[in-house]
């Protein structure tokens, strides 16, 4: 399937793994309150295992990347205590690896070429706007790859039928029908970008991530990841699908209300222990009003406690 030098890397990684967890923010402006939370639990949920925790920049898709974007999340969370381990990982610069798994996958027959554009599948999606599942269309046809009309084809996964399955810590396992409710993936756009969906499930492979910690908005690209992990013949990570941020009185926060980020914040003067008790707060962990570093926050919890906790938040 893989070439050898990586199907090495995936054998190596593939052994028991040590607990390893990432945050894998968007350098597209500045992390909002919700960002910053994830980031927190999965720095918690990493470290109450004893792992390792890497920061991720995700910035494959060069036209949202914002200058000074990604410096800002640096400094956002050294500014709340948390710290990463290694330097951070920017997917762009691992762009040749994205392309050798790519090739293999196509090597093997995996993928085709498909030519049906948005508005076409706009016109086959399911009403109210429901995400459509692609029906296939360009699958049987005969693999033409060079551009057609000055354009060329999007890559798919031909996704093998059968149920996708994979572990979720906070909800029901993630259990769906490939063909039914997935749909066959994008690997690499008509544009010529490589997915979003590939790149991940490579990282989370051949880095070892074990626990992928993000919010709840993010369950959705689950069963395409998990699909190419799945693919690549490895086993997907566990899931902590967080629930979104809600208010006092268990309303999703409007947009506006989630997007502040720190700024705001430290104008009210408000330093690192407080917004982190801030933060910590709005999930039920500590009290109203409480001031703690991230390490304090560790020593209060335990990971199954934690998981309870945030599978039932008492507010929801
Ligand atoms: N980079 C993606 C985002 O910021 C999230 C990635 C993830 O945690 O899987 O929305």
């Amino acid at each position: 399937m893989l070439p050898d030098h990586l199907q090495q890397r995936l054998a190596a990684v593939q052994r028991p793994l040590a607990p390893r967890g990432r945050y894998a923010p968007s350098p597209t402006g500045p992390q909002h309150l919700g960002n910053l939370r994830t980031a927190l639990l999965s720095w918690l949920i990493t470290r109450l295992q004893g792992g390792e925790w890497l920061l991720r920049i995700d910035d494959l898709d060069t036209p949202r990347n914002r200058p000074g974007a990604e410096a800002a999340i640096l400094a956002d969370l050294t500014w709340l205590g948390l710290s990463w381990d290694g330097p951070p990982l920017r997917q762009s610069e691992r762009r040749g690896l994205y392309a050798t798994v790519l090739s293999s996958l196509r090597r093997t027959g995996c993928l085709y070429p498909c030519r049906c554009s948005r508005r076409m599948l706009a016109d086959i999606s399911a009403p109210h706007g429901a995400a459509a599942v692609y029906p296939g269309l360009c699958r049987d046809k005969p693999p033409a790859w060079g551009p057609q009309q000055g354009r060329l084809p999007s890559w798919r996964l031909a996704l093998q039928p059968g149920g996708l399955t994979w572990e979720e810590r906070l909800g029901p396992p993630g259990r769906l029908d490939a063909c039914q409710h997935v749909g066959d993936v994008v690997l690499r756009r008509a544009d010529g970008f490589l997915a979003y969906h590939l790149a991940t499930a490579v990282d989370e492979l051949l880095l070892g991530i074990t626990d992928v910690v993000r919010g709840a908005d993010l369950w959705a690209a689950t069963a395409p990841q998990v699909a190419v992990i799945d693919r690549l013949g490895g086993t997907p990570p566990r899931y902590w699908h967080l629930p979104l941020w809600c208010d006092a009185t268990g309303q999703r926060l409007s947009k506006r209300e989630q997007a502040t980020g720190l700024e705001p914040l430290r104008q009210q003067g408000l330093d690192g222990p407080a917004v982190v008790g801030l933060l910590a707060a709005s999930l039920d962990l500590v009290p109203p009003g409480s001031r703690l570093s991230p390490q304090e926050l560790q020593q209060q919890w335990g990971l199954e406690a934690l998981q309870q906790r945030l599978s039932h938040p008492a507010k929801a």
